[in-house]
């Protein structure tokens, strides 16, 4: 790594410790928060996890782009989509696969519902780029159908991975395919929604699929519920 995020890091700590903040959690881990009172050595030491992290998902990103585990869908998609955002990101959000539009960018949640998931996280007072958004599957389903067991199977270990490494505090499951995919459970989304669960040492909150709002607009009041019980739980003032 060259000298210039440990550089910029370093400053940002400092600056913090200048506000009157006295110590941030660190990166990939919830155990110890780092003291800013000796910024000079835990600047380094953040911004080594930080990037091992990103190195870490930079070798699963590769991974996952020469995976053909499921023939179908790998002879079918145009790219692979593994994930946007910063490696240490505190909240996750967990969708299904991509669509048509994520297909041809390689990006998750560009298309309508995405644009929607951006919506939610603003409604949120967050920045879509401070969180992590993912999805089940990494390939395109054909005609968009939902996930097939053997598929979900096939991509847990890129998800499961993707979550090891990241750690993150929180993850929002965006309907049925992720909360089941990570729960392991076969319980209703309409069941899932508004309690919390554990994973690993994340809090998990489960909420409908921006599709599934776009399609029933009067399900947005419940998902605003949710946003509101997350937000609460992670600290964040809407
Ligand atoms: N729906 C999803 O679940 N994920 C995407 O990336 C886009 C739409």
């Amino acid at each position: 790594m060259d000298g210039r995020p440990a550089r910029a890091l370093r400053q940002r700590l400092q600056s913090l410790a200048a506000a009157g903040v006295k110590q941030v959690p660190k990166a990939g881990s919830h155990a110890a928060p780092v003291r800013l009172s000796d910024t000079a050595s835990t600047a380094a030491d953040v911004s080594a996890a930080a990037a091992s992290t990103a190195d870490q998902l930079a070798v699963l990103r590769d991974e996952v782009a020469s995976c053909s585990r499921c023939s179908e869908l790998a002879a079918g998609r145009t790219h692979t989509v593994f994930g946007t955002g910063p490696a240490d990101a505190r909240l996750c959000f967990f969708g299904e696969a991509p669509g048509a539009d994520e297909d041809a960018s390689g990006e998750p949640f560009v298309g309508r519902a995405g644009q929607l998931l951006t919506k939610i996280i603003e409604a949120c007072t967050l920045k879509r780029e401070d969180v992590y958004i993912l999805n089940v599957l990494k390939c395109r389903p054909p005609g968009n159908r939902a996930p097939l067991p053997g598929e979900v199977a096939n991509c847990r270990t890129f998800f499961e991975r993707q979550f090891q490494v990241i750690a993150p505090q929180f993850i929002c499951c965006l309907g049925t395919s992720a909360a089941q995919a990570l729960l392991e459970t076969t319980e209703p989304i309409g069941k899932l929604r508004g309690r919390w669960f554990t994973y690993g040492s994340a809090r998990v909150l489960c909420t409908y699929h921006p599709s599934y709002l776009l399609r029933n607009p009067a399900a947005k009041r419940d998902v605003w519920d949710d946003m509101k019980l997350l937000m609460a739980e992670m600290g964040v003032n809407p």
